[in-house]
């Protein structure tokens, strides 16, 4: 009769997990995930519609530096009411833009998620146990570091946010930017002791660790933490995830990688050659084939390229596949990253014949592969439909004359060469002015 009951209990509390779980609306991160922003403001997750900040009981942003244990974080007002309205089919006002996506007929991260996690033990566990009010037992799976603003490039797309050294250049050229947000992500990620203190809670459950930044192989802070998840014992059950942007020879991290699961590095390279040292600059491209080279050697190291498709790289992308094609164990195309902001450098703002041409370009060069991945076939159309997509939409204008302006008066800060020597394609925009002979 005991044994009854039990697997009675059993059954329902199975019945409920799955009824909750396949709540239409449910997302597993405000579950599992422990997520910092460049200055160490705590946020939902990198990909809710606005800054995603996480508030405490008084409706105030936190940082890592207030929290002062893992369960406490978790049960605040804030996580209760996502969790209570995600488990009651109800649309959390935070998560819109993964509505959005999914109702416009998308994959949304949280589906990505969700695939991940629908017959993980731990979430099931949690979500069977999480009270009506959306209070729930800590288990952190996921961790998400956006650990500061240093880095040793300036990139074209980039602000002064995410790399400090941008700065300087913002400051001159009179482009507004968020200057308290700036400072703090350059300096609040600086001490050890937050990280420190909360780590061994954070890693108990740990299964994977996203570090972007900034450049995460140059920070002090990420070589920490991962030490201590090597204290506590709980490497090898930790695969690590990063955005690298590859001109960072890191020895000593690397060696430490050896002791956990896997690491999936998404190697951020916008070109090849000179066009990427223009685009990424700071760049030696010598230098990046040859960190490249030792990445792709590691034996924990899976590698993806990964590309941000903007006006100054469309008529060179093939260029970039034929030197991913020539690298072993690397998907042969990269993982496109659509340009949203800066506007000024989405592929809107070229004439409508530059776009077509653009197009001619890429498709000519596809009908020239054979690919059997069908992994490879969908970056393949999804490129395509993207610049179709682009030539039924408007020609930007107000951009363009944005364009103009700032890469000649960045060309004249930097020293650069113009873009048109390398993109000819570009040379229409830049026409040269007339000059006048007299005799
Ligand atoms: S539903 Fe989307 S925005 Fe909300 S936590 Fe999940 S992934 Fe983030």
């Amino acid at each position: 009769m005991a044994h009854k009951n039990l697997s009675e209990s059993f059954a329902l509390s199975y019945s409920i997990t799955m009824k909750k779980v396949s709540s239409k609306t449910i997302c597993p991160l405000p579950w599992v995930h422990f997520s910092a922003h460049l200055d160490t403001t705590m946020r939902l997750c990198c990909n809710t519609g606005g800054l995603g900040f996480v508030l405490d009981d008084q409706g105030q942003p936190l940082k890592l530096k207030d929290i002062e244990s893992i369960d406490q974080y978790f049960n605040l007002d804030f996580y209760k009411k996502i969790r209570n309205e995600m488990m009651n089919d109800e649309k959390p006002n935070i998560c819109s833009k993964c509505y959005e996506v999914e109702d416009s007929g998308g994959f949304s991260v949280r589906q990505g998620y969700l695939s991940l996690y629908e017959s993980n033990e731990d979430f099931l566990n949690q979500v069977a146990n999480t009270k009506p009010d959306g209070e729930t037992e800590t288990c952190v799976k996921s961790l998400d570091f956006s650990l500061s603003n240093k880095c040793n490039l300036k990139c074209v797309m980039c602000s002064p946010d995410a790399s400090f050294l941008l700065k300087k250049d913002f400051d001159t050229l009179g482009i507004p930017y968020d200057s308290k947000f700036t400072e703090g992500a350059n300096k609040n990620w600086n001490s050890f002791d937050d990280v420190e203190r909360l780590m061994p809670a954070l890693s108990e459950n740990l299964s994977e660790y996203l570090t972007t930044g900034g450049e995460p192989f140059l920070n002090k802070t990420h070589f920490k933490s991962l030490e201590l998840i090597v204290e506590q014992g709980r490497a090898g059950q930790v695969a690590l995830n990063y955005h690298t942007n590859c001109t960072v020879e890191n020895q000593k991290l690397w060696e430490l990688w050896n002791n956990f699961k896997a690491v999936n590095a998404h190697l951020s390279i916008d070109a090849y050659s000179s066009l990427d040292e223009y685009i990424r600059q700071g760049t030696s491209w010598e230098k990046l084939e040859s960190i490249v080279d030792k990445l792709l050697a590691h034996p924990k190291v899976n590698a993806e390229v990964h590309t941000c498709v903007q006006a100054l790289n469309i008529f060179n992308l093939t260029d970039l596949y034929e030197w991913i094609a020539q690298k072993p164990d690397i998907p042969k195309l990269p993982f496109h990253i659509w340009m949203h902001s800066p506007r000024w450098l989405h592929i809107n703002i070229l004439p409508q014949r530059l776009k077509e041409l653009a197009f001619i370009k890429l498709d000519s060069y596809f009908k020239k592969q054979s690919y059997q991945d069908e992994t490879l076939v969908l970056k393949k159309n999804q490129i395509l439909s993207y610049l179709r997509r682009s030539l039924n939409e408007d020609h930007d204008l107000e951009q363009l004359e944005v364009f103009k302006e700032r890469i000649k008066k960045l060309e004249e800060m930097r020293g650069l060469t113009p873009i048109e020597n390398l993109v000819p394609e570009l040379k229409s925009l830049f026409p040269t002015k007339k000059r006048f002979f007299f005799f």
